[in-house]
């Protein structure tokens, strides 16, 4: 079993990059240590050479005009870039928005796209909807599935392959290595939902063509803000994805990446400490005789654990428990009800826990691991462990009440 230093460290080796990366050198004039937050459509020039000149620049994350990112926006892309381990980044409006664009740029009428089957519910509805209406081919591969089972899914016109490690309701880890050769095999792009694993998980060093983050997560931090972000690692794929960002619009507002790059900057502390009290929880009600399974990747009745533990350098504060299934619906309801520290909503990240009802709501169309019985996932957040602990030892008390 896995221990806090395990979960913690990787979190705790963030901070010097965290601290530094993006930020301006000190000049002879003095220089703030923030940006200032540059709200703004329209940039001048003293020239139309000038202009012209900088227009050519919209690779390199200049300030040509709003809707191109503002000098807050692109320092919060070099942040996100140095801590994937990538080239470039693009900040979109959205979590969702960083799922959606790379597969309006990377897709054409024709291709096939192969999802993992535990991808982000509104990534899949939008597979359903807007990627089949414009002719692109959909369908779903078993998370767990090995490099053999994973080939019978591959076909000669898939193009991207989507995976999501682990799964932010099922906490399926995939062996993404593998992914990457089969893809890479096949002239497809690897795609990967990191959202979980965001600075305990280099996507690129494991073979990832395109990493997306709901920056709106752990390095926000405060649940005041939604944006997302697009990294890649070559000029070729940061040329298609940008062009498709301007012509898509894409952006985020100068206050939401600030405040994103604000959170980030105590985010390896933050997560430290979240990390090991989430550890704390897991297994404590991994021993509750009203648990069937505790679906966190640390321990080994996670789906995946070994790939976790060869992978990852430390485990996030979200995970899954399963009840017996025993239980019902309405006694998890009841349970949930009753939880006075735990605010009862979507979304994760933030310094607050949060608990969601994962049984019912999921389309799959492969077995899960929460196929029977009721389910519910657990956002922990800066709360002393102990009080979190005494919080769910009173309600699950309300479980088995008629
Ligand atoms: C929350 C989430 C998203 C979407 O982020 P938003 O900013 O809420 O749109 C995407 N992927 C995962 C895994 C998420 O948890």
């Amino acid at each position: 079993m896995s221990d806090y230093n395990t979960v913690a460290n990787g979190w705790r080796k963030l901070g010097t990059t965290l601290s530094h990366s993006g930020r301006p050198a000190a000049d002879e004039d003095g220089t703030y240590i923030n940006l200032p937050v540059t709200r703004g459509s329209t940039v001048v020039f003293p020239s139309v050479e000038s202009m012209n000149r900088k227009g050519l620049e919209r690779y390199q994350h200049a300030s040509i005009y709003g809707a191109m990112g503002s000098p807050v926006q692109h320092e919060l892309e070099k942040v996100i870039a140095t801590m994937e381990g990538g080239t470039d980044c693009q900040i979109v409006s959205s979590g969702l928005a960083a799922c959606t664009l790379p597969l309006m740029a990377f897709l054409s009428a024709g291709d096939h796209c192969l999802l993992s089957d535990n991808i982000y519910g509104p990534t899949r509805r939008f597979a359903q909807s807007v990627l089949k209406r414009f002719g692109v081919d959909i369908s779903y591969f078993p998370p767990m599935a090995d490099k053999e089972t994973l080939e019978t899914y591959i076909k000669p016109n898939t193009r991207v392959i989507f995976a999501e490690s682990p799964g932010s309701h099922t906490f399926e880890v995939q062996d993404i290595p593998m992914l990457a050769s089969a893809a890479h095999a096949h002239g497809a792009r690897l795609f990967m939902d990191n959202t979980w694993g965001f600075g305990i998980f280099a996507p690129f060093e494991h073979g990832v063509d395109v990493s997306i983050q709901a920056l709106t997560k752990y390095p926000a931090g405060h649940s005041d803000v939604i944006a997302g972000a697009v990294t890649v690692a070559n000029q070729n794929d940061w040329h298609i994805l940008r062009d498709t960002a301007i012509q898509t619009g894409q952006v985020a507002g100068p206050e939401e990446c600030w405040l994103t790059l604000r959170g980030l900057r105590t985010m390896g502390v933050r997560l430290a400490q979240q990390a090991s009290t989430a550890l704390d929880i897991a297994k404590w009600l991994a021993q509750r005789p009203e648990v069937e399974r505790v679906l966190h990747p640390a321990l080994p009745s996670c789906p995946g654990h070994d790939v976790w533990k060869r992978d990852f350098t430390g485990a996030g504060c979200l995970f899954g428990v399963v009840l017996r299934p025993s239980y019902t619906g309405q006694d998890m309801e009841r349970f949930i009800n009753a939880l006075r520290l735990f605010g009862i909503g979507a979304s994760w990240g933030g310094y607050e826990s949060l608990v969601l009802p994962t049984s019912g709501g999921i389309t799959r169309e492969h077995d899960g691991p929460l196929a029977q019985s009721p389910a519910f996932r657990l956002q922990i957040g800066l709360e002393v462990a102990q009080d979190l602990q005494d919080d769910l030892q009173q309600a699950l008390t309300h479980l088995s009440q008629a």
